[in-house]
């Protein structure tokens, strides 16, 4: 199984990365991210409090997820949108660092892989809780102010600033949780994209594969 663990904070270039070098490398890509958004927008659409450990480890189990490169559904809605609005991104981190959601999140996504041979996956666990044994583990980073300048170009409807503050309260959050915090692997090759072009990083990746 050919599997690339690509790991690092928001705004490290991950998702772009992931992929160009997934396209390259003739493999599919699982935005792991967008599955824990989707969990969250459907922890809120069942009017529930994603803050209910309880309540959310319940229903996690019945959500039913398609999570492709280009769209994402959510008990058979298209939320391909809505998983990237301010009150999923508010909530998304509290919902992540439920253990129940995270097994539940970790088992599906070992199994997209299986039922694949191998794909790029990108997220904050990957290296080291996912796929410990990858083939390639990526941690991506950048430096804050580059990572907020390229979030608030995405999300044209929020401030620079507020962009700014929410990646800060993410990364504080992902990175103390109990439950898998954003870490960088022991043998995870660590890239700072700040001062890098897409084509810079991919290449850089690219020539790690074996042949
Ligand atoms: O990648 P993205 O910023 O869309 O991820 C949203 C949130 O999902 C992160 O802030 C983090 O709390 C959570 N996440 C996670 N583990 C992953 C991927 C994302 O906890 N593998």
């Amino acid at each position: 199984m050919r599997v690339i663990a690509i790991d690092g904070p928001a705004g490290s270039g991950k998702s772009t990365i992931a992929r160009r070098l997934a396209t390259r490398l003739g493999l599919e890509y699982l935005d792991t991210g967008a599955m824990y958004r989707a969990v969250t927008f459907a922890t809120l659409r069942r009017g529930l409090d994603p803050g209910d450990a309880a309540d959310v480890a319940r229903i996690v189990g019945d959500i039913e997820l398609e999570v492709g490169a280009e769209r994402v559904t959510v008990d058979g809605v298209d939320a391909t949108i809505e998983i990237r609005s301010p009150e999923v991104t508010r909530a998304v981190s509290l919902v992540a660092a439920n253990v129940d959601v995270r097994s539940e999140m970790v088992r599906r996504q070992r199994a997209w892989a299986t039922e694949r041979g191998g794909g790029v996956l990108e997220g904050r666990d990957i290296g080291t809780v996912v796929f410990p044994t990858a083939e390639l583990k990526v941690y991506l980073t950048a430096r804050p102010e580059v990572r907020a300048e390229r979030r608030s170009q995405e999300v044209a409807d929020l401030s620079y600033e507020a962009v700014a503050s929410d990646l800060a309260r993410r990364d504080a959050l992902d990175q103390s949780r109990v439950a898998s915090p954003l870490a960088e692997a022991a043998d995870a090759l660590m890239v700072d994209t700040s001062d890098l072009t897409v084509d810079e990083v991919v290449e850089a990746l690219a020539s790690k594969m074996r042949t």
